[in-house]
């Protein structure tokens, strides 16, 4: 039987990965750009090694950088790299612990000299303290900068606080003194909103942000603190419009053309009703990626996340310490491995490897046992500047 579909089988991105910085992609990157792809900045967890930077991760898309997490040392990871720090525009924090938000504030103040004051804002989200972590920062250093920004902030329920009170951590929503106060407004701060949760089913679920081109979801993950994991989805394209097959239904040229490549249905002036279908190539579908906080359980990111491309998953400990692992509130390559299954991805990246990994320097050990637990060989051990390309769908026929 032929059956048209897009996730009738797995496809390895990896053929294409290229690690380095920036002397070494240079001219892959100006030549085979596709409109979306994964640049890892860091992997450490913890802290940083002398071979690994902490959390930060890129994503490129068309004429824009958006940039997830910003570990102790992003700036510079970033000046290695090819990714231009005035292209970014929005940064996504998955948690407030250190090794994923203390590169930020000297990262906004590198971005801030590498872009004109009149420069669209730059939007950061993350959880609940974000703004008061960052006020606190610049206000009690005396740093300014000249970078508007605004901070939308991710607001948990109080049933949210199941996903984190085993570790009876305080956390600024749920806290009441300092730590919740609000700080003044920072010179070029705008406002920004903050994101309730979607209601209903899906109530661990936030709706970030929509573009016309793409969406953005995050899912609470369980954590020692309120930590999150980004669904960063392109939306679907409609098709190419048949001008020869729109002359034959007599369809004038102008507004009703554009309704219809927007993939709305238009009546014209004889009654007739055209469906976007009737003039329409076959669209393509989007990308999808999942790149994921530290988390010892991801389930609320199952149904945002299904079928993605690539999921990056965090691999703190080896399989010895999965115990250690578990109760810490993150995860072993088995672990990661999993719940790549489950989210039918199409390929995993391992990243955030505790310090002690470079002493065990066994990570073929982690493709193994990822590989096991996902029932596919697409798994990498990501690497400093690990580039992965996520190349266009389309709708292909494939035997099955
Ligand atoms: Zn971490
Ligand atoms: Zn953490």
């Amino acid at each position: 039987m032929i059956r048209h579909g897009l996730f009738c089988r797995r496809f390895s991105l990896f053929k294409d990965v290229v690690v380095g910085t920036r002397d070494l992609l240079s001219s892959y990157s100006s030549g085979n750009f596709d409109g979306f792809e994964v640049v890892i900045l860091g992997t450490s967890g913890a802290v940083p090694t002398p071979n690994r930077g902490v959390s930060s991760t890129a994503i490129r898309l068309e004429g824009e950088i958006w940039l997830v997490d910003a570990g102790e040392g992003t700036q510079l990871q970033i000046q290695k790299s090819f990714i231009s720090a005035s292209k970014i525009s929005k940064i996504f924090v998955t948690h407030l612990h250190g090794d994923h938000i203390f590169g930020l504030p000297g990262l906004l103040c590198h971005m801030a000299a590498s872009r004109s004051p009149s420069a669209p804002r730059v939007e950061i989200y993350g959880p609940s303290g974000l703004r008061a972590f960052l006020r606190s920062v610049f206000s009690l250093s005396s740093t300014s900068f000249e970078l508007a920004f605004s901070v939308n902030e991710l607001v948990l329920r109080e049933s949210h606080y199941d996903y984190f009170k085993q570790w009876n951590t305080p956390h600024p929503q749920f806290a009441s003194g300092p730590l919740a106060s609000a700080r003044p407004f920072l010179p070029h701060e705008l406002h920004g909103t903050d994101i309730s949760c979607s209601d209903g089913k899906s109530s661990h679920v936030w709706n970030v942000l929509e573009t016309p081109q793409y969406r953005v979801s995050a899912g609470l993950l369980q954590h020692r603190v309120p930590c999150f994991g980004f669904v960063f989805e392109e939306k679907e394209q409609f098709g190419a419009l048949n001008v020869k097959r729109c002359a034959d239904l007599g369809i004038p040229t102008g507004p009703l053309l554009r309704e219809l490549k927007q993939g709305r249905a238009v009546s014209l002036a004889n009654g007739s009703v055209i469906a976007p279908n009737d003039v329409l190539g076959p669209s393509r579908p989007g990308r999808k990626v999942v790149l994921l906080g530290d988390t010892s359980n991801s389930d609320s990111i199952l149904d945002i996340g299904k079928n993605c491309d690539l999921l990056v998953h965090e691999c703190t400990l080896p399989r010895s310490l999965a115990s250690e692992a578990f109760a810490r509130g993150h995860s072993t390559a088995a672990m990661a491995g999993w719940f790549a299954r489950m989210l039918n991805a199409s390929n995993l990246v391992l990243s955030h490897f505790s310090p002690r990994f470079d002493a065990l320097r066994d990570y073929q050990l982690l493709v193994q046992d990822a590989s096991a637990a996902f029932g596919s060989k697409n798994v990498l051990v990501a690497q400093d500047f690990t580039h992965v390309p996520i190349p266009r769908k389309y709708s292909f026929p494939c035997l099955s």
